[in-house]
């Protein structure tokens, strides 16, 4: 079985080690294709005006001056002698639950993979907000990983979906088990917004995750982790509200 990892973290990313070790429990040819630099936050972007470039640190170790989605359209059309049977990205350094997964270059990675044809599956590790920085601990990831991977590859994925997997921030003793749970949606308060002035004395904005708060949706990725549990969630990208459909027609019609 062949497969391609990514990880929106970069190609030095410590959750593409571990996620590198969950793949070796699977198969023995297993390709790496990732952006050079991190790309959290990059969503489904695809690089247009300006050139990219690939470089190979080992026989099937590549990186990409890229997103998350020019590092596996790269992979797939450059890098790879023939189409992987896999698509694995991640393990992400923290979540991608609710309506995170638009932002999210681990699931923009795998949702490529997935409009690709291939069976491609994100994976996140979320962690509690002391561990941020260098200490985010992937415990839980790295032994449930294979574990949560055994039933995905013998399951029937409906043609352009992708899976997308979060392990809570346990260690791997404490997690409760695996729920196939729906996406949720945080409440909308978008995160910190840090405002300071540059060494030149300018004005400056920074963007930061923490502090969403939400209530979480029965039976959704966002209550499953809150419990304890490993949520796996399918998801599409046809985003079509189909509820609004005749509603929104008849408003056309004449
Ligand atoms: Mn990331």
């Amino acid at each position: 079985m062949r497969i391609l990892l990514t990880n929106d973290d970069g190609i030095n990313a410590p959750g593409l080690y571990v996620l590198e070790k969950i793949a070796a429990q699977l198969s023995d040819d297993i390709w790496i294709c990732a952006p050079s630099e991190e790309q959290s936050g990059a969503g489904h972007s695809l690089t247009l005006t300006r050139p990219v470039r690939l470089r190979q640190h080992a026989p099937k170790r590549f990186s990409v001056t890229g997103t998350p989605t020019d590092a596996v359209t790269m992979g797939l059309r450059k890098v790879l002698p023939g189409p992987p049977d896999l698509i694995l990205s991640g393990v992400n350094r923290g979540a991608n639950l609710g309506d995170d997964v638009t932002y999210s270059g681990t699931v923009s990675a795998a949702l490529e993979g997935a409009l690709a044809g291939i069976r491609s599956i994100a994976l996140s590790q979320v962690y509690s907000r002391e561990d941020a920085g260098e200490d985010v601990s992937f415990a839980a990831a790295e032994a449930w990983g294979a574990k949560v991977l055994g039933p995905l590859l013998k399951a029937p994925f409906a043609s352009r979906t992708l899976v997308n997997v979060n392990f809570p921030p346990l260690a791997a003793g404490d997690v409760r088990g695996i729920r196939v749970v729906r996406q949720g949606f945080h409440d909308y308060a978008r995160g910190s917004l840090v405002e300071s002035v540059d060494p030149r004395g300018f004005p400056y904005f920074w963007f930061g995750l923490h502090g969403i708060e939400h209530t979480p949706g029965r039976n959704t990725d966002l209550e499953a982790i809150s419990e304890g549990f490993i949520s796996v969630t399918p998801l599409h990208l046809d985003l079509t509200h189909e509820g609004s459909m005749t509603q929104l027609a008849s408003q056309f019609a004449q």
